[in-house]
């Protein structure tokens, strides 16, 4: 079970299932909506269990997706698509921990130009930081050694 909300609570949501990984989807259009590239996780339309609907205020972004805000305080939450049976909701309106983490990255090519092209996810990220280190402390010690062996000779 995952619960979720606006920034000021009058709307918030329960989902049943697990979280499948989010896409962050970097088109204009979300870019617009969300303020930045928007990431979110599919639901299946029955795991969704909404408090406050009549608060959730709907934009029709397109003949296909309706996207929904919260009337009192703006924060975006749901993107959903009418002809299908799912809704995607916005990662940042789930509490933590979301057990989850980022999949893919879609509609690359409309990215703005102010953030680099080559976006690294997951644990991808942690390896080279964790070689840098590596590299850094054998170094460190190498020094110290050669310090060291001056003062043994
Ligand atoms: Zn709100
Ligand atoms: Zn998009």
């Amino acid at each position: 079970m995952h619960t979720g909300s606006c920034l000021c609570g009058a709307v918030s949501f329960n989902v049943s299932t697990e979280l499948q990984p989010p896409d962050a989807c970097h088109c204009t259009t979300c870019r617009k909506w969300s303020g930045h590239f928007f990431v979110s996780t599919d639901i299946v339309t029955g795991a969704l269990d909404l408090s406050g609907a009549d608060k959730v205020t709907w934009y029709q972004s397109s003949q296909k997706v309706r996207r929904g805000f919260c009337s009192v305080c703006g924060s975006t939450l749901f993107f959903d698509p009418l002809f299908h049976d799912w809704t995607a909701i916005a990662m940042g309106a789930f509490d933590a921990p979301t057990g989850t983490a980022l999949g893919r990255h879609i509609f690359v090519s409309e990215k703005a130009d102010y953030y680099k092209r080559r976006l690294k996810m997951g644990f991808h990220k942690i390896k080279p930081k964790l070689q840098r280190n590596w590299l850094r402390e054998i170094l460190r010690h190498a020094v110290l050694l050669q310090i060291f062996s001056v003062y043994l000779v």
